[in-house]
């Protein structure tokens, strides 16, 4: 179970009423019951229930049963798509392991806002859901051209690029640095946005294969690729 509040031994823990409605209703937990807690900080504690109420309920850390284990340096550009794809994208970034989730305004993007706050809960609920015990920040949208205007020195991007279908361009002898991979918006890159990218020489293109995938089946094989060639 997630919880945004420290974690240590003999740390009480306050319940809210989703929560202890999930936990006592829910789940049936009673008192003395064992609960793993983790806050994206301090690693996996196992709690037990001390007070156990309708609207609330108090846990109390015993011990730590993990250790914070922090995903690779490994940033997840995106333009949204339609609000269930977009969800979707978030979910496995976390499960794939990204270190942080930045969707980004393209020339073509198809979504001029998005709830940011609804995105971070669905990256709690994936990694409550994959046994994560870090959970990765997903950042307000942000205009790709400011993006690239100021970005940090030393990160390399990796551009999915689908007018490269068909040329192989695997990552093999790729530098391990900290990376963050870029997908289009279902329409593609604009023409300006390409020469930009093409022009950064922290830019590495990249083919996904000889066809075009949808931008959420795109981040999926991309993240993959990734892990597979530079993670842990
Ligand atoms: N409308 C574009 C076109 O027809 O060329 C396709 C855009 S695609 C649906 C969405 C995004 O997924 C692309 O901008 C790119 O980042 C990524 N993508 C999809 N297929 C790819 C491939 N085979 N290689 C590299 N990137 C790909």
């Amino acid at each position: 179970l997630y919880v945004d509040q420290p974690l240590g031994q003999g740390q009480a823990v306050a319940l809210g009423a989703d929560q202890a409605h999930y936990l006592f209703s829910v789940m049936r937990l009673a008192k003395g019951a064992a609960v793993a807690l983790f806050n994206g900080r301090d690693g996996e504690w196992r709690a037990e229930v001390a007070e156990a109420g309708k609207r609330g309920g108090v846990l109390v850390c015993d011990r730590q049963t993990r250790a914070l284990l922090m995903p690779p340096d490994l940033w997840l550009l995106f333009a949204p798509i339609k609000k269930a794809r977009t969800d979707f994208i978030v979910e496995k970034a976390v499960e794939m392991g990204a270190r942080r989730i930045l969707p980004v305004q393209t020339r073509h993007t198809n979504s001029e806002r998005i709830r940011q706050d609804r995105l971070q809960a669905h990256a709690v609920e994936a990694a409550e859901q994959c046994g994560g015990t870090y959970v990765p920040e997903v950042a307000d949208l942000v205009a790709l051209e400011r993006l690239l205007a100021g970005w940090p020195e030393g990160r390399r991007i990796l551009w999915c690029d689908e007018s490269l279908v068909g040329a192989a361009q695997g990552l093999a002898g790729a530098e391990p640095g900290p990376w963050a991979i870029l997908i289009g918006p279902e329409g593609g890159f604009s023409e300006g946005e390409k020469a930009k990218l093409r022009a950064m020489p922290a830019v590495l293109p990249v083919s996904l294969g000889p066809r075009i995938l949808r931008a959420d089946t795109a981040a999926v094989a991309a993240l993959a690729l990734w892990q597979a060639a530079l993670g842990d």
